[in-house]
């Protein structure tokens, strides 16, 4: 039934680096606090493997620095909602230089396919904050994805996540990657709450650029994916511990396993045949190291999975599209 069977990308064992990615950060070149050597310095000493410095409307250019730190351009570009009015930010990720927009007049889809003339990857950035409709984003298509997450937006007011936007968006048939990131201002404020892991081919600008395509990385808050494999009846997570594991798929289905005895106890009573076999239903392991997914005949079209920790820090796995 499923495509693909056994662990999926970037989970299978390929040959490739996994880069922890700050891909949306602002500078003194834009209303950021650090100077662009200094946020270099911050991000390098937190351990970063790449950063993108996305100012607004305009591209700064990578400042000088003896660390590993690959920096791989980027700019956020201003739009405008076409319905809400609000301001529709997209990110620019891997350009080498300001892409060709108009800040405020140019449309999504144009900015976006500008990105790409760049030689870039664009994502729609805080779509919660920014108050978007979901039908308010045409030519969000030419797009690599959206933020699923942003730190800034969370320590300020409260609207971080875009889970409902990705949701609705993916179910309506969109293929559309998510990423997490701090969108930094203020370092000590927002810093170091969110980021991307990417399974890029190699350490490079462009293998990251690629690996943002084609949705080879994961979102999160600390939690980490160790594998997830598809198989005929089921769906296996693992995972750091986390307090729940939840696999969405287009709405209205998907399922959650929770940790903790009584839905240890429900689930395994229920779903558990004489033999101790789980043929299918969710099964909550030792505080989530595995998650069993019932198919069915559910018209299933992607499923992609949510970690979240017990202490509410959330990781978001990619869709795989069946
Ligand atoms: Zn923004
Ligand atoms: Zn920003």
């Amino acid at each position: 039934m499923p495509p693909i069977s056994g662990r999926i990308p970037p989970f299978n064992g390929d040959s490739g680096v996994w880069l922890r990615c700050a891909l949306h950060a602002h500078t003194t070149e834009s209303d950021g606090w650090l100077s662009p050597s200094m946020l270099r310095r911050y991000h390098a000493q937190a351990g970063y493997d790449v950063l993108a410095i996305t100012d607004h409307d305009r591209f700064t250019p990578e400042p000088e620095g003896n660390d590993q730190l690959m920096l791989i351009g980027g700019t956020e570009i201003s739009l405008i909602a076409p319905k809400s009015g609000g301001p529709l930010h997209l990110l620019g990720l891997g350009v080498g230089q300001m892409p060709a927009v108009t800040p405020n007049k140019s449309t999504l889809a144009e900015a976006a396919d500008a990105v790409r003339a760049a030689g870039g990857a664009s994502f729609v950035a805080h779509p919660v904050w920014s108050g978007l409709l979901t039908d308010e984003v045409a030519g969000i298509e030419r797009t690599d994805g959206v933020e699923v997450f942003n730190s800034s937006c969370d320590v300020e007011q409260g609207r971080a996540y875009g889970d409902i936007h990705w949701d609705l968006w993916l179910s309506q048939g969109l293929r559309l990657g998510g990423i997490a990131a701090d969108d930094l201002h203020l370092p000590g404020y927002e810093a170091f709450r969110s980021w991307t892991m990417v399974f890029a081919r190699e350490r490079s600008r462009q293998a990251v650029v690629d690996a943002l395509r084609e949705g080879s990385f994961y979102a999160t808050m600390g939690p980490r994916f160790e594998a997830i494999e598809l198989h005929e009846d089921r769906l296996e997570v693992r995972s750091t511990p986390v307090r729940s594991i939840t696999v969405y798929a287009n709405a209205p289905y998907g399922a959650r396993v929770n940790a903790g005895h009584h839905e240890l106890t429900f689930h395994a009573t229920r779903l558990r045949t004489e033999d101790g076999h789980v043929p299918e239903g969710i099964v909550a392991g030792d505080l989530l190291s595995g998650a069993i997914f019932p198919r069915g005949n559910w018209p299933l079209k992607f499923v992609r999975v949510v970690l979240e920790d017990d202490r509410g820090r959330r990781a978001w796995s990619n869709p795989v599209y069946l």
